[in-house]
């Protein structure tokens, strides 16, 4: 380790001598840099020299797990990592828009932007419009001349219907409207978003790129350096900056993301044949399988990996879900996804509780609906573990 020239009077002045390097990434907590000289932070300022100042400006776990991100996301620019993914949501939606602009949004968006885009934009003076990412002649039908952004999800939530990215990114393109996915269900390891139309791409790195439900991280990047700067402003105004701890455990997590997405989407597609094969299951969600409507479209853009979630509905109602639940040991029903262990999630009774049943009946979303989010666990095991729940769930 090099020597600490400059110390201060408070602490050691000095850190212990090492010839050799850390081989992994030193966590950085530290949320001030002290420089030489004012003409040496002028320069850091300025650009002219690399050198963090003030951590909520940046420092070295985030770029580090950035940088891991953009290589995977094949970002144009540098991406900017934040505290959570609905801080990356908010630093799209609030850095980039103004008052009297239009954006137009997917109608199955994660609850907290479906909830953004109904409450937040509106009383800033943002109108709003959502439609189903999957019709793109719906989406051009809402477009206006002050329509500046459209916000989509490749995979939605829970009911896995596919979004016409390929349409989208022409009508964008044609309409010059931003069009900005969020890629947290699909990861770039079965879609990228930037090779395919898309100005800016959300992660909540939360879920399956940090893959241990024990970090909130999320991550923007942008096409474009203008995009790119406005959001890194912003998120730095707005204090959307991640803990070094976080970025620190997410870069861990990610070191095996590839295998840890490969795998579980591998099983996730086992598991969905396997469920609609039981006896008790009314209907099984998942983009490869024959009967989803999506099916030629998620062939297209996701290729042969398509994502970790399961969804599918039991016989029986909210009674067959609660004994389902009950019966399902060693399945943590919680309200995530991505993790190493496989979730449920019931939608009536959390992420879609606010919808009327007529709303979530028009979305396919009954008391027997779960979605799963498949983890690391034996497939073996899994699948028998599923089909004794699915069993004591008719009895
Ligand atoms: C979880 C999630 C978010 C929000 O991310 P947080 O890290 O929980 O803030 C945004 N979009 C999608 C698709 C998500 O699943």
């Amino acid at each position: 380790m090099t020597k600490n020239t400059r110390g201060t009077l408070m602490r050691p002045d000095t850190l212990p001598e090492s010839a050799s390097r850390p081989v992994i990434t030193p966590l950085s907590p530290s949320v001030v840099y002290a420089s030489d000289t004012p003409d040496m932070l002028d320069a850091q300022y300025e650009g002219a020299l690399q050198g963090y100042t003030y951590s909520r400006e940046g420092h070295p776990n985030a770029d580090v797990v950035g940088r891991m991100i953009d290589r995977m996301e094949g970002a144009p620019q540098p991406g900017i990592v934040t505290s959570s993914g609905m801080s990356a949501v908010s630093a799209v939606l609030m850095g980039l828009l103004s008052t009297g602009d239009h954006v137009i949004g997917g109608n199955q968006l994660y609850g907290r932007s479906l909830r953004m885009m109904k409450e937040d934009l509106p009383r800033l003076g943002i109108a709003t419009s959502l439609v189903d990412a999957g019709d793109v002649g719906k989406v051009a039908e809402v477009i206006r001349p002050e329509t500046k952004l459209i916000l989509i999800e490749v995979v939605s939530n829970p009911t896995l219907r596919v979004a016409d990215i390929k349409g989208l990114a022409k009508l964008a393109a044609d309409r010059n409207i931003l069009l900005a996915v969020d890629n947290t269900f699909t990861t770039p390891r079965a879609f990228k978003p930037f090779d395919n139309g898309a100005h800016i791409v959300i992660h909540s790195v939360t879920k399956l790129l940090a893959g241990h439900s024990d970090v909130m991280l999320g991550y923007v990047a942008a096409r474009s350096g203008e995009l790119a700067d406005r959001l890194r402003v912003f998120a730095i105004t707005a204090g959307l900056t991640p803990s070094p701890f976080d970025c620190w455990l997410s870069e861990r997590g990610m070191l095996s993301f590839d295998l840890r997405f490969d795998r579980a989407q591998e099983t996730a597609m086992r598991l969905a044949d396997h469920l609609a094969g039981l006896e008790g299951v009314a209907r099984v969600i998942y983009p490869s399988r024959d009967d989803h409507p999506d099916r030629a479209r998620a062939a297209d853009l996701l290729g042969k990996r398509f994502c970790n979630m399961v969804s599918f509905e039991l016989q029986g109602g909210r009674e067959a879900a609660n004994a389902f639940t009950r019966a399902a040991v060693g399945l943590a029903f919680a309200p995530t996804l991505g993790d190493v262990g496989t979730t449920l999630s019931h939608p009536a009774s959390s992420s879609h509780r606010a919808l009327s049943p007529a709303e979530r009946q028009a979305l396919g979303i009954s008391e027997g609906f779960f979605r799963v989010s498949v983890g690391l666990e034996d497939p073996d095991t899994l699948y028998r573990v599923f089909a004794d729940a699915v069993s004591a769930a008719q009895h």
